[in-house]
């Protein structure tokens, strides 16, 4: 069984809790560490309690306290060689470099590394599993890649960007070149990338779908959910979606 749940998920910060087994993983730290205490206090956790922590990438919306995190409680960091380059001035006290589509364990959790289209270094996103069922994570995506797609395939529990409304993102505050960056192929996903993901994907052990990193600017919540809704053939209250300020409660996959 893995239970998992968010801190929070948007442009100010990413934070995942995944538990199998003994083992406890932290995806992402893109908080405070005064933040990130205080999120994990409402879930009853402190830092000392997690085995390691995985970084996606090094944008500071998820690398943020990674840093002084893994030097305070010598918590190991698993990221690959190019995040670890990038995020230099945030030193680790121990780190594992991971090689996209090598998988490997940390105790009870099996972890596999897959490459996505974003702007950074050497972004993975990471599918965790426990043998018998299979979280995906999947953001800061510019695109859906085949491999993508195959990745997602069979998964028991999908977390998916959905960041912006196109048309909203155009007529929306931000710079052109901002814009550009956003939804230039290798920035975020719009809510109707989503929409084509869960329809080429494999849904049939699909179980849990949550819509995450939406875009506090460029996206509403309703938006996002019909766009999910589109993809599963569901309703719309049927759908999920992770905020900034809450993240999600925990789910299990055995639920
Ligand atoms: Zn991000
Ligand atoms: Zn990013």
């Amino acid at each position: 069984m893995i239970r998992f749940c968010s801190l929070g998920s948007g442009s100010s910060g990413n934070a995942l809790v995944v538990e199998i087994g003994q083992t406890r993983l932290l995806v992402d730290c893109g908080f405070s560490m005064q933040e990130l205490e205080r999120r994990l206090a409402r879930i009853q956790l402190s830092p000392e309690q997690f085995d390691a922590v995985l970084v996606t990438h090094e944008h500071a919306d998820h690398i943020g306290s990674t840093g002084p995190l893994s030097r305070r409680y010598g918590l190991t960091v698993y990221t690959s060689p190019g995040t670890r380059i990038a995020a230099r001035d945030n030193r680790f006290a121990h780190i594992q470099e991971l090689q996209a589509d090598q998988p490997f364990a940390i105790d009870d959790a099996w972890v596999h590394p897959f490459t996505v289209p974003h702007d950074s270094r050497e972004p993975t996103q990471f599918t965790i599993t426990d043998g018998a069922h299979r979280l995906v994570l999947m953001t800061d995506a510019g695109h859906i890649s085949r491999h993508m797609v195959d990745i997602a395939d069979r998964a028991d529990a999908l977390l998916l960007e959905c960041n912006h409304d196109p048309a909203m993102l155009q007529a929306g505050p931000y710079p052109p070149s901002l814009k550009r960056r956003i939804n230039g192929g290798y920035g975020h996903l719009p809510n109707h990338a989503a929409t084509d993901l869960l329809q080429r994907m494999d849904q049939s052990r699909l179980r849990h779908v949550v819509g995450m990193h939406l875009s506090s600017d460029n996206n509403r919540e309703e938006l996002a959910r019909e766009a999910l809704a589109q993809g599963l053939g569901c309703a719309l209250h049927e759908t999920e979606i992770a905020t900034q300020d809450e993240g999600f409660a925990w789910r299990s996959t055995a639920a």
